[in-house]
């Protein structure tokens, strides 16, 4: 058994299930790069959360950047038990191996390794907490790394993406819209104004939105090569025999790098509608640090990785500003756009 292996057993053994206090995984992360002549400092989030930043001395260096927090294991068909590492075949079993606990074992034995070596510039690790739950735990991160004295030159980010360099990545701007109509009776819906009946003429706008972006610009990198819109919870309603006042609809565009994905979407008119949450694209140059790894590039995520991302690209890339992007107002018109019903912040 390898060290980054007994490393990766310890790892799994932590339930660090995203959205749930980390002090325990993170004591062990911090403990153990210590112990093995690391510095590491803890920035603290919200909820007595807390992330890592961990280097091996001074100047720009290059990031290595990982999540210590995991998805749920509940109602799961797990074959044993998933916070113990098994080998099945030439396969390491558990909760998080792969995405990410297995990049932050080596990770954590590189970064104990390079004490002993004469490096030219440091090598850095940032280590967050609830990633998988919207990338909550680096936006702590990302001031701490920023008000360093130099910027790190690459960021590694180890997600898995079947051992490929990922160098490009779409961006994210989800939104939610909160649809008012006038309750009423259902026995008089035609005097009522039906908040449902808004929500569905957006859903179709943004539907035909889509459509329309499929005939877009391509850029040939991506699985999907052009910019998309998702249309995700819709609730609204309280009784079949209430006339609904109130709708919200939350929904999504990815774009391609170069694209603003506000300007994708259909216009609101005077509607007003929340960001959820938003990153940039990243359209980057591998550089050296491809040509270190030795790996072929692509920009595409891994076959059959479903899990949406909602963090900077699993890539070797330069260091490049995660800083959200404001939604801006939409100069398009539509017809639910024009339709009279009034948007709210939800
Ligand atoms: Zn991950």
């Amino acid at each position: 058994m390898t060290e980054a292996h007994e490393l990766l057993e310890q790892l799994v053994a932590f339930p660090s299930v995203a959205g749930r206090p980390n002090d325990e995984i993170a004591g062990f992360v911090a403990g153990w790069l210590r112990e093995h002549g690391v510095e590491c400092s803890e920035v603290p989030g919200d909820d007595g959360r807390v992330n890592l930043l961990a280097s091996t001395g001074p100047g720009g260096g290059v990031l290595l950047a990982a999540h210590m927090d995991v998805v749920e294991v509940e109602g799961q068909p797990w074959r044993g038990d998933p916070w113990r590492l098994r080998r099945e075949g030439d396969r390491l079993v558990g909760r998080g191996s792969a995405d990410m606990k297995g990049f932050l074992a080596c990770a954590m034995r590189a970064m104990a390794d390079a004490t002993a070596l004469a490096l030219r510039e440091p090598l850095r690790l940032a280590v967050s907490t609830d990633e998988e739950i919207g990338c909550v735990g680096v936006r702590d991160l990302l001031p701490a790394i920023a008000a360093l004295p130099q910027q790190p030159r690459a960021c590694l980010v180890g997600e898995p993406t079947g051992m490929r360099l990922v160098t490009a990545h779409k961006g994210k701007l989800a939104l939610c819209a909160t649809l008012h109509g006038s309750a009423r009776h259902s026995s008089e819906a035609p005097l009522a104004d039906n908040a449902v009946e808004h929500a569905a003429e957006l859903v179709l706008a943004l539907r035909d939105r889509g459509r329309e972006l499929a005939d877009g610009r391509r850029d040939r990198r991506f699985a999907i090569p052009h910019s998309t819109i998702s249309v995700g919870p819709i609730h609204g309603g309280r009784a079949l025999n209430v006339v609904p006042d109130r709708c919200t609809v939350e929904f999504e565009v990815r774009n391609l790098p170069g694209e603003d994905p506000a300007s994708l979407l259909p216009g609101t008119g005077a509607a007003e509608i929340e960001r959820l949450a938003a990153y940039p694209a990243l359209d980057s140059e591998a550089g050296p640090l491809g040509d270190l790894l030795g790996v072929p590039s692509t920009s595409e995520r891994r076959p059959g990785c479903m899990r949406s991302r909602a963090s900077p690209p699993p890539s070797a890339v330069r260091a490049t500003s995660a800083t959200p992007t404001a939604p801006r107002s939409r100069s398009r018109s539509s017809s639910w756009a024009r339709a009279p019903q009034r948007w709210a912040v939800c």
